[in-house]
C-alpha cells in the first residue's frame, strides 16, 4: 500500500512493479496523481531545478519546452510515466488516509481511510512528503477579515486578481514565482516580507528551437546536461556545507545579482538577506526582484501583527487595505504524514516517536514499525540538488528490504533501533558548522533540530541506499509460520 501519488509514491510503484511486486494500490486525497504538481497550480509555477534533472532518470525527455518546466508540463510528464508503467490504474484517488495500523497477531497493516474502505497491507509507503500541507500562520483577526484570502498552494483561480489590490505575505520559493506574474494584472501588491533571501539568476525562457533540435538530436547531450546539473547542485551544497569558502564565494556572486537587479535603494535595502548564505533556500529568480520595484509594487518588512475587516495590520500601526490576501508562507514540514494517526508494533504511536523531533534510518526505516517506509522522509530534502534523485534512491531501497522479506520468506521487515540511532547520531553530527544551522528556518524544528534536511550530497544519499545491509534489520516471520508459510507481498485488499 502505498500513500501518496506524487513523484514519490509513483517511483515506488513503478520500481516495486519491475521487481514482481504485483499487487500494489495508491491511495490519494487528492482528485488525480501528481501530488504537490497537482496542488500547486499557481501563476508561474514551476520548477527550479532543471527538468533533466527534476525528472526520473529512467524516464528522460527530450522535448521539455525550457530548462525549468512549468507546472501543467511537469504533471503531464508524471501522468504519462505512471500510463507507461500501468501505475494509473493503481491509484484510488479521492482517499484520505487518516490511520495506519500494525496488527501484532496478523503482522500486517490496516489502513483506513475518511471516506470509509479500509485496506489490509503486508507493507506500507508513506509517500506523502514533507511539502503537503499548507500552513497557514496564526494572525489576529484573520477571520475579520472581509476581502478574499487563499493559500498558493490551493490557488483559487475563479477569484480575479486583475484590478484588485493584493496583499502577499511571504516571500519563499512559492511567492518569487508568482508575485511578477499576478504584479502585471492587479492594481496595488503589496509584499510582506520576514525574511529577505538570496538570489541567484534563473531566466528560463523557452528554448529556441535550434537548441530543441539539438537536445532532441544529438546523443548522449541531454545526459551530459543532467550530469552538469547534477553536479551544479552538488556544488551548491559544497557552499552551504564550507561556508567560508565555497559559501563566501556563492555569496559574492549572490550579492553581485541582487546589486545589480536591485536599481531602487530602499527596496535593496529591505530585500538584501542579514543571514549566512544557503541557510534558507536559495532561490532561483531573475523576475522577483524587478518586480518588487514596479510602480504598483511595495515591498513591506515591518511584521504582520494582524488582519482588519479592510486589510492587514503591521507592527507600525499601518493598516494596508487589500481586498485579497494570499499566503505564501509555505508549509507545515514538520508535521510529515500527520495528523495521519501511525500506530506500530506493540500500539506504539509515531506521533511520540518523533515528539523531539522525526527521525527515521535514512530517512525511510523506523524501528518498531515493520515494513512501514516513509518517502521524502526526515532528514531527506535537498537545498541544492533534485529530490528525483532522493525518491528514485528510495524506492530502490524500498524495494531491496521487500525482497529482502520475499527472498526470507518471512513476513516483515524492521530497522534495529540501534542502527536508526547511530545513523541518526551521524546525519545530527553532519549540520555542525554548515550554514543549516545559522537561521531559524522550515528544516528546523522549534528546538533547532534539523528534521527536513539530508546533511550532505546527493552522490553520498545515493551511495548509502544503493545496497540494503540485511544486518541493519530484524526479519518477522508470518504469523502462522509453524504451520504455513504464504509468500509475502505488497497485498493490500479493500475489506470494507
Ligand atoms: P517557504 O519557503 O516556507 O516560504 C514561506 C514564506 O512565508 C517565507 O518567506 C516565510 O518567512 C514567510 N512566512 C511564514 N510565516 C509568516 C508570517 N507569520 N509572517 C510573515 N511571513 C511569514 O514556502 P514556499 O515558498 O511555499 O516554499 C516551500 C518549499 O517548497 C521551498 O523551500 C521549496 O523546497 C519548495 N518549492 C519548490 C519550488 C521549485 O521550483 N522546485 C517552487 C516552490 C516551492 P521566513 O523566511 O521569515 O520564514
Amino acid at each position: 500500500m502505498i500513500v501518496g501519488a506524487g513523484f514519490g509514491g509513483i517511483a515506488a510503484a513503478i520500481e516495486l512493479r519491475d521487481h514482481g511486486f504485483q499487487d500494489i494500490t495508491i491511495l490519494d486525497r487528492a482528485p488525480g496523481l501528481g501530488g504537490t504538481w497537482l496542488h500547486n497550480s499557481y501563476p508561474g509555477s514551476a520548477c527550479d531545478v532543471p527538468s533533466h534533472l527534476y525528472s526520473f532518470s529512467f524516464a528522460q525527455r527530450r522535448d521539455w519546452s525550457r530548462l525549468c518546466s512549468p507546472q501543467d508540463e511537469i504533471l503531464d510528464y508524471l501522468h504519462g510515466v505512471a500510463r507507461d508503467h500501468g501505475i494509473d490504474r493503481l491509484v484510488v484517488p479521492g482517499s484520505t488516509v487518516t490511520a495506519t495500523t500494525w496488527d501484532d497477531e496478523a503482522r500486517r497493516w490496516t489502513v483506513t481511510t475518511e471516506e470509509g474502505p479500509a485496506y489490509e497491507a503486508d507493507a506500507v509507503i508513506l509517500a506523502t512528503g514533507q511539502l503537503h500541507q499548507p500552513a497557514f500562520p496564526r494572525i489576529e483577526g484573520s477571520d475579520s477579515f472581509e476581502g478574499h484570502r487563499f493559500h498558493s498552494a490551493r490557488w483559487d483561480h475563479d477569484y480575479d486578481l486583475r484590478g484588485k489590490r493584493v496583499a502577499v505575505i511571504g516571500t519563499g520559493a512559492s511567492a518569487v514565482q508568482f508575485v511578477p506574474e499576478i504584479a502585471k494584472e492587479v492594481a496595488r501588491l503589496t509584499v510582506f516580507q520576514r525574511s529577505g533571501n538570496w538570489f541567484l539568476p534563473r531566466k528560463n525562457r523557452p528554448y529556441p528551437p535550434p537548441i530543441k533540435a539539438l537536445i532532441q538530436h544529438v546523443p548522449g547531450l541531454q545526459a551530459l546536461r543532467r550530469k552538469r546539473v547534477y553536479y551544479t547542485g552538488e556544488l551548491l551544497t559544497t557552499g552551504i556545507r564550507h561556508t567560508r569558502s565555497v559559501g563566501r564565494l556563492l555569496a559574492l556572486w549572490s550579492r553581485a545579482f541582487m546589486r545589480a537587479q536591485l536599481k531602487d535603494p530602499d527596496v535593496r535595502r529591505q530585500a538584501t538577506p542579514d543571514y549566512t548564505f544557503g541557510c534558507k533556500r536559495v532561490l532561483f529568480s531573475s523576475a522577483f526582484l524587478p518586480a518588487l520595484q514596479r510602480d504598483n509594487v511595495e515591498l513591506v518588512t515591518d511584521a504582520v501583527t494582524g488582519l482588519a475587516p479592510t486589510g492587514v495590520v503591521t507592527a507600525d500601526g499601518t493598516l494596508h487595505e487589500v481586498d485579497c490576501v494570499i499566503y505564501g508562507t509555505g508549509f507545515r514540514t514538520n508535521d510529515f504524514m500527520f495528523p495521519m494517526q501511525v500506530t506500530g508494533a506493540g500500539g506504539r504511536e509515531l506521533k511520540d516517536e518523533w515528539a523531539a523531533g522525526a527521525h527515521a534510518h535514512l530517512g525511510i526505516a523506523v524501528p518498531g514499525f515493520p515494513s512501514m517506509f516513509v518517502m521524502y522522509g526526515p532528514n531527506t530534502n535537498t537545498s541544492g540538488g533534485s529530490i528525483i534523485v532522493y525518491l528514485e534512491a528510495q524506492a530502490r531501497y524500498i524495494r531491496q528490504a521487500l525482497a529482502q522479506v520475499r527472498n526470507r520468506r518471512a513476513q516483515a521487515i524492521d530497522v534495529r533501533p540501534e542502527v536508526e540511532t547511530a545513523s541518526d547520531r551521524e546525519v545530527q553530527s553532519r549540520f555542525a558548522g554548515t550554514a543549516w544551522t545559522a537561521c531559524d528556518s522550515w528544516y528546523r524544528t522549534d528546538d533547532g533540530r534539523i528534521v527536513a534536511n539530508w546533511p550532505g550530497y546527493m552522490r553520498e544519499y545515493e551511495a548509502r541506499t544503493r545496497a540494503l545491509d540485511p544486518a541493519h534489520f530484524e526479519f518477522i516471520a508470518a504469523a502462522a509460520a509453524t504451520t504455513s508459510e504464504p509468500e509475502p507481498t505488497t497485498r493490500s485488499q479493500p475489506h470494507a
